[in-house]
């Protein structure tokens, strides 16, 4: 196997790793050795041009009428996405957001899982929520202390930032942000911000004033 680093993966290609990966584990699943850039374009949306230049960088060269080997493609996307090694997260805020992560939890195709959710809330507190604990943020520091790579934020805002400070003195070294608060973090803290109502906002400007055709 070819022993790119993923860091001289750019970074737009890293972000559609896991699309690939997905694909890729489903075609693997019924069967298929190969796969051409065209199929993969189609089933992903990403064009093929696009696609070669990413698999490109994956060592994985296609042959013309042969296309992509697909165990290569998938032992190449495991190693490289570390999908033998489960990443533990965990979740602050057991409120509606937070709940329904907490049942769809991310272990169906994914390599992380939430293993311990916080609130301040005492109704929430001790109850387990689609199989994860709750605990009181109290205890925050002594349950994840060096145990937890992400965290999922699903707080109101106006506690995202306080939160967010506690998160990374335990050693916390990605934070998805779902509050619509901009929280600031060390810079070797990445932190990835979902605003869920912007994004709503946002496709609905674009509907009204870009229409498709
Ligand atoms: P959502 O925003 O997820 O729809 P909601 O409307 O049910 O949630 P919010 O007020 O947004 O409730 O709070 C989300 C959750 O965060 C609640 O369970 C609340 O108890 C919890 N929460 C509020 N403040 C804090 C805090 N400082 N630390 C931890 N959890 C908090």
């Amino acid at each position: 196997m070819n022993s790119i680093q993923n860091n001289k993966i750019p970074q737009a290609t890293a972000k559609r790793l896991p699309l690939y990966y997905r694909f890729i584990m489903n075609l693997h699943a019924s069967g298929k050795q190969r796969v051409s850039s065209k199929e993969l374009s189609d089933a992903v949306k990403v064009d093929s041009a696009t696609i070669r230049r990413d698999f490109s960088y994956f060592g994985a060269l296609g042959k013309k009428g042969y296309g992509y080997n697909v165990n290569y493609l998938l032992s190449f996307f495991r190693q490289t996405l570390n999908q033998d090694e489960v990443v533990k997260v965990c979740l602050i805020g057991v409120g509606n957001l937070g709940t329904a992560f907490l049942h769809y939890n991310f272990m169906k195709n994914n390599n992380s899982s939430i293993e311990m959710a916080f609130d301040i809330d005492e109704s929430k507190v001790g109850k387990d929520v689609g199989g994860v604990p709750v605990y009181h943020l109290d205890d925050l520091e002594d349950k994840i202390q060096d145990e937890f790579e992400v965290a999922i934020l699903t707080v109101p805002a106006q506690a995202a930032q306080q939160i967010t400070d506690r998160l990374v003195k335990t050693g916390v070294k990605g934070i998805l942000n779902f509050t619509p608060a901009r929280i600031n973090v060390p810079e070797e803290i990445r932190i990835h911000h979902i605003d869920l109502a912007v994004e709503l906002q946002s496709l609905i400007y674009f509907l009204k004033n870009y229409p498709l055709k």
